[in-house]
């Protein structure tokens, strides 16, 4: 397994599950269940004692490696700098270990199967890829400037399809040149690589290169930090041939330039920070800017918030899978009532996975009288002139 020789190193200090002022708890899997080998350093432990043949990769095991969010915040706070930039993939390695040995849950199985047959991690038409486009009146990509790259849950998931057509409404009304690859988008791979199925990855990746060097494509904007992660980081663009942004840094640039309404109500707005675009690409600032240009709007900060967010609990291919779950102690509904907590009427996101888990957190935690899911597309749209 590869990052083998690093897991005896972890002296179990448990720095890793907390944020930086230690006062709550930040691993999502820890913070929901509890039990010491669900955190950071008890993975590690498990995955010395399997390594080293003391225990089987039983059911339990299993669900506890899939149950990790890869949402990073033990890389930020492991004390250990011999091991911290070294955790994550050490616990994809041994989910991968897992895949190939074929001893996964069936909920990942399953997934990733569908990903493998389709195209997509839900196991639906590619036909019905460009569907959210429908009515919008958006070009199919050919030599525009951008190539609008959605994604499965934008492509797929109502809720996701509604922030792709908000986005792409704003970038239209500026005018920017972009266009859509449709039903011949395919999957970014980015959750297949968290879930431990690198080949998969890396054969989605290879599609996605020749896909987008065939079009002359040489800037992309995505909307989901996840593809903005796998197309920025793992992908093997030869020398940065092609620029990658995420949507959010395209409406710092242009929300100077929109029109907004005279008289505006006031409402608080509180910004959760997605991990692939914070934690793992450490862009903090771009919706921050954004937010405190849009006329009424009042931001607010949670104590968990940049480089200490909590996970909303659908990352490392838990929004398809949901190892994680939900409930009363899930990483969804926990930061819902810590935004409510700020006095914030709304909670602003910024990735399509994050707003599906809070608007089900919401829904499943009766808390829509306290707080309200926004997309930051959505907010702009709604106070334009
Ligand atoms: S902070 Fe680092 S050394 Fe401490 S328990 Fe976590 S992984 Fe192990
Ligand atoms: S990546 Fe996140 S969910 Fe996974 S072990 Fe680290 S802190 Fe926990």
């Amino acid at each position: 397994m590869q990052h083998q020789e690093i897991l005896h190193r972890c002296f179990r200090c448990g720095y890793c599950k907390l944020p930086g002022n230690y006062v709550d708890l930040n691993c999502p899997s820890y913070a929901k269940y509890r039990f010491e080998t669900f955190s950071p350093g008890g993975r590690m432990w498990l995955l010395y004692a399997w390594v080293n043949k003391k225990i089987e990769p039983g059911k339990r095991f299993q669900e506890i490696m899939f149950s990790c969010a890869s949402c990073g915040n033990c890389v930020e706070h492991c004390t250990l700098p011999k091991i911290k930039d070294y955790l994550l993939e050490a616990f994809t390695a041994g989910k991968e270990e897992l895949v190939n040995n074929g001893t996964v849950p069936p909920a990942v199985r399953d997934c990733l199967t569908k990903a493998y047959n389709h195209g997509n991690m839900y196991g639906l038409s590619k036909k019905k890829r460009g569907d959210w486009a429908n009515g919008l009146n958006i070009e199919p990509y050919s030599d525009q400037e951008y190539l609008f790259y959605v994604g499965d849950v934008g492509s797929y998931d109502p809720r996701g399809q509604e922030i792709a057509g908000s986005v792409a409404s704003l970038l239209k009304k500026e005018k920017i040149s972009f266009g859509i690859l449709g039903k011949e988008e395919l999957c970014d791979g980015n959750d297949a690589k968290a879930m431990g199925e690198g080949e998969l990855f890396k054969h989605l990746a290879e599609e996605n290169i020749k896909k987008f060097n065939s079009l002359g494509v040489s800037k992309i904007i995505t909307l989901s930090p996840h593809a903005f992660n796998a197309m920025k980081n793992d992908y093997p663009f030869l020398e940065g041939s092609i620029t990658i942004f995420h949507y959010s840094q395209i409406l710092e640039r242009l929300v100077g330039n929109f029109k907004f309404k005279n008289s505006l109500e006031t409402v608080k707005v509180t910004f959760h920070d997605p991990c692939y675009l914070g934690r793992h690409n450490m862009e903090y600032a771009s919706v921050r800017k954004t937010l405190a240009a849009i006329p009424g709007v009042v931001p607010v900060e949670m104590d968990r918030c940049l480089q200490n967010s909590l996970c909303c609990g659908g990352g490392g291919g838990n929004v398809f899978t949901d190892i994680l779950g939900g409930g009363p102690e899930s990483p969804a509904r926990s930061r819902i009532q810590e935004a409510a907590e700020t006095g914030a009427q709304i909670l602003a996101v910024a990735c399509p996975v994050c707003a599906v888990m809070f608007e089900d957190a919401v829904k499943a935690g009766n808390a829509e009288n306290n707080i309200e899911v926004k997309e930051i597309s959505e907010i702009i749209n709604e106070r334009l002139a």
